[in-house]
This record gives C-alpha cells, sequence and structure tokens, in this order.
C-alpha cells in the first residue's frame, strides 16, 4: 500500500506520497494562509491528497504530522502554535471530507520515528528526538515505534523544568526548557545581554562581541543540564537533533561536553548527532504512522 504523509506547519503544508519502502514517488508544497481559517486549511490538505493520488489507483494509508498534540480527554487538537487548530476535531473532520481514516502525529514525535528508520538513527533501539526551534519539542522512539506512554506526554522535554521559579512559560509553568534554549529564549537572552536585537544566526556570527563567551556559556549550561536529564532517565542510544538550532556546530562538541559532565555516569558516549532528513522528517513521519 502506499503512504501519504502531511505536513501541517505554521507557514506550508506539504504532503508526500511514497511506496511501501518511502521511497518519494511525488511531493507537493502549498502555504498554510492561517488568517483564511481552518476550513480553508481542511480544503488546502483535500485537494493536497488528491492532487498527490490523481495518477494512481493504489489503496493509500495518511498521515498528518502537526505541532501540539490530541488531548487524550476529547480528541480534539491542543498546544498547537497553528492556533487555528486549538480545540479542532482535525482527526474526524479530515476523515469526513476524504472518507478514510487518518493518523495524526505531533511533530517531534513525527521527527523522532522518520530519523529512526531512515536518518541518523537507522537501526538504532532507543532514539531521543529533539526539536529546537522556535519552540522546543522532544519524541522517543523504540525499535522504530513512538512512545507515547500512559497519557501521551512521552518526550514533552521542551516543558519540563530546568530552573524552579524561573522565566514564565506560555503553558502556565515557571522554568521550562524551551524557556531557556527556544530560538526566541536565547534572542532575548543575547538582547539582554548586548543590547542588540539579532537573529540566532547573525548572534552566532558575533561571536566577536564581548558578550558572547556569556551568552554561550548560559546557553550551554542549559542544553547541558536539559539532557543530562533525559539520557539520566532514558539512556537512549542517541541524541539526534532537529529544528534550526541544530545548525548550530558547537552543539556538537561543545554541547555535547556541556551535557557530558551532568550526566549520573563515569561512562557516558551518548552520541548527539545532527538529523539528515532536514525539514523532510516531518513528511516521512507522517507517512509512517
Ligand atoms: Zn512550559
Amino acid at each position: 500500500m502506499n503512504r501519504i504523509g502531511i505536513d501541517l506547519g505554521g507557514t506550508k503544508i506539504e504532503g508526500i506520497l511514497t511506496d511501501e519502502k518511502y521511497a518519494t514517488i511525488t511531493r507537493k508544497r502549498v502555504p498554510t494562509n492561517q488568517e483564511e481559517g481552518y476550513s480553508s486549511i481542511l480544503e488546502l490538505i483535500k485537494s493536497m491528497v488528491l492532487e498527490l493520488t490523481q495518477e494512481s489507483d493504489d489503496k493509500f494509508s495518511i498521515g498528518v504530522c502537526t505541532p501540539g498534540a490530541l488531548s487524550l480527554d476529547s480528541g480534539l487538537i491542543k498546544n498547537s502554535n497553528t492556533q487555528c487548530l486549538i480545540g479542532k476535531d482535525l482527526q474526524n473532520d479530515l476523515k469526513n471530507i476524504l472518507h478514510c481514516d487518518i493518523s495524526i502525529e505531533n511533530d517531534a514525535n513525527c521527527f523522532a520515528l522518520a530519523e529512526s528508520k531512515l536518518g541518523s538513527g537507522k537501526n538504532s533501539n532507543l532514539v531521543f528526538g529533539v526539536i529546537m526551534g522556535t519552540g522546543v519539542g522532544g519524541g522517543i522512539t523504540i525499535n522504530g515505534k513512538i512512545h507515547r506512554g500512559r497519557t501521551n506526554i512521552a518526550g514533552e522535554w521542551g516543558h519540563h523544568c530546568l530552573h524552579t521559579g524561573g522565566n514564565s512559560c506560555y503553558c502556565g509553568n515557571k522554568g521550562c526548557v524551551e524557556t531557556y534554549i527556544s530560538g526566541p529564549a536565547l534572542e532575548k537572552n543575547w538582547s539582554n545581554l548586548s543590547g542588540l536585537n539579532q537573529s540566532l544566526p547573525e548572534i552566532i556570527q558575533n561571536s566577536d562581541n564581548p558578550n558572547f563567551d556569556n551568552w554561550k556559556k548560559i546557553f550551554l549550561d542549559n542544553f547541558g543540564l536539559a539532557l543530562a536529564n533525559v539520557i539520566d532517565i532514558l539512556d537512549p542510544d542517541m541524541i539526534i537533533l532537529g529544528g534550526g538550532l541544530s545548525n548550530i556546530d558547537f552543539l556538537y562538541d561543545e554541547g555535547k561536553d556541556a551535557v557530558y559532565e551532568k550526566v549520573f555516569s563515569d561512562t557516558v558516549d551518548t552520541p548527539i548527532l545532527k538529523n539528515t532528513l532536514g525539514d523532510s522528517a516531518g513528511v516521512f513521519g507522517a507517512c509512517m504512522l
């Protein structure tokens, strides 16, 4: 059976049709147009599925990858930064317009799944996948399957508490990982230290600035503590970094050292690797659901 994966992002919707072995048959991409609302997103997905399948009579499955999660109680989307999806019954609404079953999964879980099957985590048993970008998330796969946990929150690393009573988070708690090592959090910290409003790539280029070393030290301390906690609890075979921040080279040497020095073991050697699928992890993860 062929597979369709849809990556429903805040700015673009990407769709892919693959064969059983995830070889790409065709691929499409359109802007999300959030301002036109939920029904327009449903229509975009419907026309994308029709386009992807127009030259094929084969049967197919459909998986959708999106930020946020399905509430275990209601089945409705929650915690999504594509805000017009919040509180919507995306799964059933898509089922009704496409007349087939739909699987929906959180983007960090899709990332971990795709990387563990086709990317840097190929042939590994326990993979912890991390997305560090505008938000911070994590996903766990065991033997190539997503580990969701009892209430679907396994791997929600972005909202574990790094500093008691720390920065306020939109989730209502304080001190969440996301408020320290997401792109916006790091840019804010740079602005506080240097007085400059710069994007993360600009900050990385600005390493001669007298505030840079201090900014980097705080970043690495938080990165190290956040991932050392994961290793202490999960002891994964590897950690794979995704999202915009995965392009920061020092995370793979100095960042790794900052993690290792905080792990409760004298033999820590957990690989911390860059993803290999890049932006495509979402669509591939979705078609594997
Ligand atoms: Zn939070």
